[in-house]
């Protein structure tokens, strides 16, 4: 199964992936865990991508396209692939279908996460991530079950990200609205577009997910 989670900043879209991939098989891919890691990394991707992703613009489809392409040719996706993140205009769009079609891999769903602007911003800015293993906290809604300990693999670092703060969420609102809300027209007309209500407990929207996809 293939499936693509498309939500603003902040919606939980890298929150439900990691859910589902608990189930097993599924691979995330992630094209912003994929640019910040080229931009720690220093390669050329990561050079031409750091000061867009700080302005909290898009980087160019040519540069994410070439990523995710590069990506599918890994024989795990195989098992399926949970895309968060992307695409995010219609020529990722476009790209994505012929790179599936290319590799005889089949589109199956694509969940819109439906959050109002104004939760975003909360969101946004009271995120932060294990520094060992990823998995996502938040300052009020999701809290390490022990002060200062990861859940998942019992780490103490934790970190921000350089793009989760209030001056810039609203900078990759503005490009959501812009390019990215129109794929959702794009993926109604194809017949693969489900819509979860974004605004619920976490394990609530992992529960409207798992309907949706049957
Ligand atoms: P995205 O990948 O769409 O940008 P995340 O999954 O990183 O979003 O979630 C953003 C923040 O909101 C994180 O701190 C996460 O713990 C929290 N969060 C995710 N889903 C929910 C939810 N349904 N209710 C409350 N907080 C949530
Ligand atoms: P979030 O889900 O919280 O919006 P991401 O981690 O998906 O954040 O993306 C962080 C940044 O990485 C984006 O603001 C953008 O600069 C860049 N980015 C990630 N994915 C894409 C994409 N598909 N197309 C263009 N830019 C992207
Ligand atoms: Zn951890």
């Amino acid at each position: 199964m293939n499936i693509i989670l498309l939500g603003p900043p902040g919606a939980g879209k890298g929150t439900q992936a990691r859910l589902l991939m608990e189930g097993g098989g599924l691979v995330q891919l992630s094209t912003g865990d994929m640019l910040r890691a080229a931009v720690a990394a220093g390669s050329e991707v990561g050079k031409q991508a750091r000061a867009v992703m700080e302005a909290g613009q898009l980087v160019s489809d040519e540069i994410v396209i070439g990523v995710v392409s590069e990506r599918l040719d890994a024989p795990d996706v195989k098992a399926g692939v949970i895309f968060d993140g992307f695409p995010r205009t219609a020529a990722q769009a476009e790209a994505l279908d012929r790179l599936l079609a290319g590799k005889g891999l089949v589109l199956d769903a694509v969940i819109s996460i439906e959050v109002d602007d104004e939760l975003l911003v909360d969101r946004v800015s009271g995120r932060f991530t294990c520094g060992a293993c990823g998995e996502g906290y938040h300052d009020t809604h999701k809290m390490p079950a022990r002060d200062g300990v990861c859940d998942n693999c019992g780490a103490t670092e934790f970190k921000r990200r350089a793009d989760d703060n209030a001056e810039t969420v609203r900078a990759r609102l503005a490009a959501y609205h812009a390019d990215t809300a129109p794929l959702i027209g794009y993926y109604t007309a194809a017949g693969k577009l489900r819509t979860v209500d974004g605004m619920a407990g976490i394990g609530e929207v992992a529960r409207a997910i798992r309907e949706v996809l049957g």
